[in-house]
């Protein structure tokens, strides 16, 4: 399952991301495009817009969407975790937060000097985003995403 994600819910990608989905962000203007786009490459538009549920792509189907009913990214992502039935666990250190590009694993050694030495002793674990070169480690990101996770999931009836 792969996502485009319109710019008026991008907080989304991020998410998504977090979850080791494949979420590219689409911010652009032309609405146009960005329906040429998720059909293209067989996305599930994540979108705010109204307009774009009423063209005939929408309607028939050919173009996968989810409407997001709520102003908070919370709630969108509930929603979104919802209908599509998505896992929520977490598939961290597969995707690049910044850019949705997979990551690679890294030794301890290769990583020494781009870390902060605190990271350095604590965490075994890294990944880089070959594409603009960020390293990923279990730090805060990860523990934000796990609670929000586990927030999620207990609100669910
Ligand atoms: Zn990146």
């Amino acid at each position: 399952m792969k996502f485009l994600i319109d710019i008026n819910v991008g907080k989304l990608a991020r998410w998504l991301r977090m979850m080791g989905y494949d979420a590219a962000l689409f911010n652009e203007q032309d609405d146009n495009d960005m329906v040429k786009q998720a059909m293209a490459e067989d996305r599930i538009l994540l979108t705010r817009d109204t307009q774009i549920v009423r063209r005939r792509v929408a309607i028939s189907g050919r173009l996968r969407l989810v409407l997001l009913r709520d102003d908070e990214p919370e709630k969108q992502l509930q929603q979104v975790i919802k209908e599509l039935g998505l896992k929520q666990h977490l598939n961290p250190f597969t995707r690049c937060l910044e850019c949705n590009h997979p990551l690679e694993p890294r030794s301890k050694d290769e990583v020494k000097s781009h870390v902060p030495p605190y990271v350095f002793k604590t965490q075994e674990q890294y990944m880089q985003c070959p594409s603009c070169g960020r390293i990923y480690w279990r730090g805060t990101h990860w523990q934000a995403m796990s609670r929000l996770l586990d927030k999620l999931r207990n609100e669910d009836p």
